[in-house]
């Protein structure tokens, strides 16, 4: 009797186990079929994004032949109908009411989608299957009469590549998705706040060779997807940056309808100034509080990586830029591409001066154009930056050391009276006013490793004490962090030098004669 129950218990325990990996499999091979569509689609971004959530299982298998996405779709809707007389309720998210009341609120021309009363912003609500895409493009989002973009009815694509998770709640969503069939082949609808932009298909970006397409591709991957999560408040001090910066690209982007005529908005903006100073905090806080296509390119790397293929990385880099507009196109260390002509050694490489010519082509192209596309260029050293280069980059915004107060907020923030690191608790007594004014000249990243140093202080003492118990017994010892004191921080100071000293009044100076050209 007992030997019989346990051979049903080991047989039920086996049918449990095939039942899973059947399961699983199922699951496996539908991502496959998703990445696949993704990809026959033109949504490489995406793709690709689902590819390194699964740690590039979807890139690595492939599914027989005779199988796909929409058969897969249908077959499961026959099943439930058979299974329960009706077809499957497709879920989507659905928007949050204030956010479907924005949207339905009136309508601005520039954008197809949402509209505050007056001046309207331009939301990321986009058709990612406008364009040429000829199959299976019927909806995508709704656009009422006013313009303005309504939650499209039935369907929304929804593959929210950011939730895509592990865990049971990242495998509930994947598999809600899943089942949103319809929208999955019909395509993408508007973005909300609760969602990551999804760019549109490559596939609607005409006239690519297949050269250019993974040209596109290799680009794509560079985009942000993810918002670089940078908020004004998060950037201490630089008041006048941030209000030129939201001049020059924030508003023109909310406010369209403003920036016309002569207030046309600039095309080209070059973030200046020492290293460490917040330049880039700056571009990704456009990226993050406009939520525009945000291309973040290293100018170095487009030489190195690209070389050969840097011209033509260009002009798709641009390309690309229009076809997602509103966009931001962010350059950094412009100097290292945008160097004087012909001050390098031994000459320059034809195919950077090709790269370069490009460059200025594509912003003479977008000086033109109604484009919503920002260049936004971070140079620490713009003496060497080509003339030309420097014409077109019509707003030159100083981007300078903090000022005292701006360095005790820095010390403050990052160094508090009472805050916690890994579990333990790190105090200070610093005497924030006379360290900040002792700071002439440091960066705010230099202010930030000096804090970093400070606060390592105590840490340091206890190592010794964590490395003997780890080698004697198995209960953590009740950790006791010293204070911080003024005094630590003095001293960290002496061996921690400003990493840009003196180099303030070039700056100036450069502005300065710059302006006077
Ligand atoms: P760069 O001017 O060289 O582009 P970054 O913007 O990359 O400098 O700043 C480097 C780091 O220094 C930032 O990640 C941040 O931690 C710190 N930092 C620099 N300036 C500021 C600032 N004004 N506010 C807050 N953090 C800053």
């Amino acid at each position: 009797m007992m030997e019989l129950s346990y051979q049903s218990m080991k047989v039920a325990h086996q049918a449990r186990e095939a039942d899973e990996l059947r399961t699983e499999m199922r699951r496996k091979s539908l991502l496959i079929l998703i990445y696949q569509h993704l990809l026959g689609q033109g949504y490489v971004a995406a793709a690709v994004a689902l590819d390194q959530e699964t740690n590039g299982g979807v890139r690595k298998s492939e599914v027989c032949d005779n199988i796909d996405l929409e058969m897969v779709l249908m077959e499961y809707e026959s099943y439930h109908y058979v299974k329960f007389q009706r077809y499957p309720k497709l879920i989507r998210r659905t928007a949050e009411p204030a956010e479907i009341r924005v949207a339905k609120s009136g309508g601005v021309k520039r954008s197809p989608c949402s509209a505050v009363k007056l001046l309207p912003k331009i939301s990321q609500c986009q058709s990612p299957l406008s364009g040429n895409v000829t199959k299976r493009t019927a909806v995508s989002s709704n656009t009422n009469e006013n313009g303005s973009c309504v939650p499209p009815e039935s369907s929304e694509f929804g593959l929210n590549v950011s939730s895509i998770r592990n865990g049971p709640a990242g495998e509930a969503a994947v598999n809600r998705k899943m089942t949103d069939g319809r929208g999955l082949i019909q395509g993408a609808g508007c973005d909300s706040d609760h969602m990551e932009r999804l760019l549109k298909p490559l596939s609607g970006f005409s006239g690519m060779t297949g050269e250019m397409r993974e040209l596109a591709a290799i680009i794509s991957r560079d985009i942000y997807l993810h918002s670089p999560n940078v908020r004004w408040e998060d950037i201490i001090g630089l008041e006048d940056a941030k209000r030129l910066v939201k001049e020059a690209v924030v508003y023109p982007i909310k406010y369209p309808q403003l920036f016309t005529g002569i207030l046309s908005p600039w095309k080209g903006l070059l973030l200046y100034g020492p290293p460490g100073t917040g330049k880039t905090l700056l571009a990704k806080a456009v990226a993050t509080e406009c939520k525009t296509t945000f291309f973040n390119i290293s100018a170095s790397s487009i030489v190195s990586k690209w070389r050969g293929d840097s011209e033509k990385l260009v002009r798709v880099l641009f390309e690309l830029a229009r076809y997602h507009a509103p966009s931001t196109i962010f350059l950094d260390e412009l100097e290292s591409v945008m160097s004087q002509r012909g001050t390098g050694m031994g000459g320059e490489h034809e195919g950077s001066l090709r790269m370069k010519t490009e460059l200025l082509v594509q912003m003479d192209g977008l000086a033109k154009s109604d484009d919503l596309v920002f260049v936004l260029a971070a140079s620490n050293l713009p003496w060497e930056l080509d003339h030309a280069m420097l014409r077109r980059l019509e707003k030159r915004i100083l981007v300078g050391l903090p000022s005292p107060p701006a360095r005790q907020a820095m010390i403050f923030h990052w160094l508090p009276p009472l805050s916690s690191t890994g579990g333990v608790e790190l105090q200070t007594e610093l005497d924030y006013e006379s360290l900040a004014k002792g700071m002439e000249g440091y960066s705010g990243s230099d202010v930030k490793l000096v804090c970093k140093e400070a606060a390592m202080r105590p840490v340091r003492k206890i190592f010794d004490a964590l490395e003997s118990h780890q080698d004697g017994d198995t209960d953590m010892p009740v950790i006791q962090l010293e204070t911080v004191t003024t005094a630590d921080f003095l001293e960290v100071l002496t061996h921690t030098k400003p990493s840009t000293r003196n180099l303030m009044e070039r700056y100036t100076a450069w502005e300065r004669e710059y302006e006077s050209v």
